[in-house]
């Protein structure tokens, strides 16, 4: 296929008014025409408003208990065809378990605890102290971003720390054809998305391509082969910018 796997915006959502995710396609559209990469590093969201969870630029809690500037997700599959707990237990695995994660990434402001539930088990005030869900569903059609095709991440709740913008809740919508094989490349997925929901961007031109989850072979529509599926050094330096507040370009 030729078209890209995925996209992602800060968007509406059952949670925020419409205006605000249209306001920001557009000024995003802005930002990415302008905007020259240095090499050798993968790029960020900059400026006043930023499309990362807030929460990593801090690290709290236990080794046993996750702290109010640590990761919470939680995960729900919407498809007869994904087992939930099966999915939760791969997407875990593939997050914090194998040797190449994000996990621990920015001297552990990259903190990722999963909740004990699904998503939609828990009661709206539980579930909004949950920094992002990953979502599973055959067609994302409701999800404009994602659409039939695409799997995509969408930011809610904006927030302004002092310095910039950021958001308070992530949604990564994963399409069911992208993660049903239990995978390599399922897994590629996930840690794409997930180099979303921490900030990092795609591609912004046919060429754009280094050794990076996110400017991978997912990206074969822009010239891109490396078929890396873990978070590269590149993406963690890049989110370790982040945390910093560093990443002004
Ligand atoms: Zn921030
Ligand atoms: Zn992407």
């Amino acid at each position: 296929m030729s078209l890209p796997p995925e996209a992602e915006v800060p968007s509406r959502s059952r949670r925020t008014p419409g205006w605000i995710g249209l306001g920001w396609v557009a000024v995003l559209s802005v930002v990415a025409w302008h905007h020259i990469p240095r090499a050798h590093a993968n790029h960020t969201h900059t400026g006043g408003t930023q499309l990362h969870i807030a929460t990593i630029h801090g690290n709290n809690g236990t080794s046993t208990t996750p702290g109010d500037q640590d990761e919470q997700y939680c995960v729900q599959s919407r498809t007869a065809s994904i087992d939930g707990t099966r999915m939760a237990n791969f997407i875990e695995e593939t997050l914090v378990k194998l040797s190449t994660i994000w996990d621990g990434t920015a001297s552990w402001r990259v903190d990722l605890w999963r909740a004990s539930k699904f998503c939609f088990d828990y009661d709206s005030a539980t579930r909004a102290t949950i920094e992002y869900e990953y979502h599973i569903k055959d067609d994302w059609t409701e999800v404009s971003l994602c659409g039939t095709y695409y799997s995509c991440v969408v930011f809610d709740n904006a927030v302004y720390d002092g310095y910039h913008t950021h958001y308070k809740w992530g949604y990564s919508y994963l399409q069911t054809e992208h993660v049903n094989g239990y995978d390599t490349r399922a897994r590629k997925f996930i840690n794409h998305e997930t180099g979303h929901i921490l900030g990092l961007k795609d591609p912004d031109y046919y060429g754009h391509c280094l050794n990076s989850v996110m400017h991978n072979d997912l990206y074969s529509s822009m010239g891109c082969t490396d078929p890396v599926w873990y978070p590269t050094a590149n993406d963690k330096n890049s989110v370790t910018r982040i945390a910093d507040r560093a990443n002004t370009w």
